[in-house]
């Protein structure tokens, strides 16, 4: 039997080792924090469960337009509000949850579990410490390193896990932060901002570019930045922090510009390194890049025979769904199953801000860039029946096709649910589905999905 061992137990390495079961290898899965990785420990689940707690504050605050009443009186913003403590102790509960299940269909599955660290050996098998110090070699057909990634630290602006936080340590906050300052407005940072705005902090968010999420689409950012504006979240633009520091009461954030912004508590997210550190990498002839990412192709091949690395640790696209199919990736190339390279142009993802913001495919900037040749329409949300009986009114649907084809080539959805929304548009994106095929498929009335068909019919041609 081929035996397959495993470091890291991320939705890179637990995906991995389910595929290497069904293949009939013998699979062994070596993890120091617990099965689901940083993804489900510390980083998309919790996030994303503080997330739903705060668009329901967000929805409750918001209710009057609809005529909710409370307590007989029309609904007061500032009355809603959450028990920090509560939330957490939810939070920490279902990530424990998912965590537990993940284990459980690992250990159903046979695949062997240690707990520790993995490291890599010169002979290329692998060796496990586990928390006790004993150590154990297993010897390897194949091995998947999947280590995945931490926050990265500013040596000026050491996190303390009170009052200078990582995005890992929000979750033993008790109370919510009075004047929350957040230091990188990339897709993590503008997700936190949001989200505590709407528990009830006063947020500032400081963003080094002018604009928030640059590397989003640029149509999406600005609505987020209007939204975030009207709701009276503070953005400093064009703003590089130098420096947090503990006061007697709070932090401050110095800026390179040398102005100081003063807070109760800072959050910094400014990053991620990949945890390659202390794998025995070199000695083993595996290749990394400038900032320590392991090097990969794209079936997920290291420079060493028999290697294969997946996730965040290769750095790739930082999302739990591209680490998985890395994963799978990896273990259908070295069992021998069919397997079809890695394509990033079919990945779709999603800013969990509110309103989401879901994009899949070709972008703004390869159009503007002339990378292919294309058309491209945005409709509003707002006149769509479903989003006016929901009082949404941010948001839109922004669809790019082939000139020629009238392949749908990508798209962009900004509104409520645009995570769930995306996913025809990665289907049309992967299975080059024309417009016309998108706009002749029946949405449900009254749907924001008939607003992705209102958009293929927009750029539908006809015929001489
Ligand atoms: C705040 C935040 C929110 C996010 N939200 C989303 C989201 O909503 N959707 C999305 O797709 N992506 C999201 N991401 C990105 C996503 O979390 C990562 O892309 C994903 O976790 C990568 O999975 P992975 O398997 O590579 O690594 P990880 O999930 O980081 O798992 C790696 C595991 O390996 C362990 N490990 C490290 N070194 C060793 C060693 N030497 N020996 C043994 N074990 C080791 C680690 O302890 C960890 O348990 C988010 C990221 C952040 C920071």
């Amino acid at each position: 039997m081929t035996s397959v061992v495993i470091v890291g137990g991320g939705p890179g390495g637990y995906e991995a080792a389910l595929v290497a079961r069904q293949l009939g290898a013998d699979v062994t899965l070596i993890d120091r924090d617990g099965p689901g990785g940083s993804a489900v420990l510390t980083d998309c689940v919790p996030s994303k469960a503080l997330i739903a707690t705060a668009n329901v504050i967000t929805a409750a605050a918001t209710s009057a337009g609809l005529g909710v009443l409370i307590d007989g009186r029309t609904p007061d913003p500032s009355l809603v509000s959450v028990d920090l403590a509560a939330v957490n102790r939810r939070i920490l509960g279902l990530v424990r949850a998912q965590s537990d299940d993940i284990r459980d269909r690992l250990l159903h599955e046979g695949v062997v579990l240690v707990q520790g660290r993995g490291r890599i050996g010169v002979d290329g098998n692998v060796v496990a410490t586990r928390s006790d110090g004993s150590q154990q070699t297993l010897p390897a057909d194949a091995v998947l390193l999947a280590t995945g990634a931490r926050p990265r630290v500013l040596p000026d602006a050491l996190p303390d896990g009170e009052r200078i936080l990582t995005w890992e340590q929000v979750y033993d906050l008790d109370e919510v932060p009075e004047r929350l300052i957040v230091v990188g407005s990339g897709v993590t940072g503008a997700e936190f901002a949001g989200a505590y705005h709407a528990l009830g902090s006063r947020v500032v968010l400081i963003s080094s570019r002018e604009h928030v999420l640059p590397g989003e689409d640029p149509d999406a950012a600005r609505v987020l930045e209007d939204v975030y504006a009207r709701r009276g979240l503070e953005v400093l633009g064009s703003s590089r922090a130098a420096a947090a520091r503990r006061t007697d009461d709070g932090v401050t954030v110095t800026l390179t510009s040398g102005q100081v912004v003063h807070g109760s508590h800072v959050l910094m997210a400014v990053g991620s390194l990949p945890n390659t550190d202390d794998l025995g990498l070199a000695a083993a002839g595996i290749e990394t890049d400038g900032g320590g990412f392991i090097r990969v192709d794209r079936v997920s091949r290291t420079t060493r025979r028999g290697v294969y690395a997946a996730g965040d640790c290769t750095g790739v696209l930082m999302l739990a769904s591209v680490a998985a199919m890395q994963g799978r990736i990896a273990m259908w190339h070295a069992l021998g199953d069919a397997v079809t390279p890695l394509e990033l142009t079919t990945v779709s993802s999603t800013v969990f801000t509110n309103p989401e913001i879901a994009t899949v495919g070709l972008t703004q900037r390869d159009l503007d860039a002339g990378t292919f040749r294309g058309d491209v329409v945005i409709v509003p949300l707002a006149p769509n029946a479903r989003a006016k009986m929901e009082e949404q009114h941010d948001g839109f649907v922004k669809l790019f096709c082939r000139r020629g084809s009238r392949i749908v080539a990508g798209a962009v959805i900004v509104g409520p649910h645009a995570s769930e929304l995306i996913h025809p548009l990665t289907i049309a994106v992967e299975q080059r589905l024309t417009v016309d095929q998108l706009a002749s498929t029946f949405t449900v009335y009254p749907s924001l999905s008939g607003s992705i068909a209102e958009s293929a019919r927009r750029l539908h041609i006809a015929s001489d």
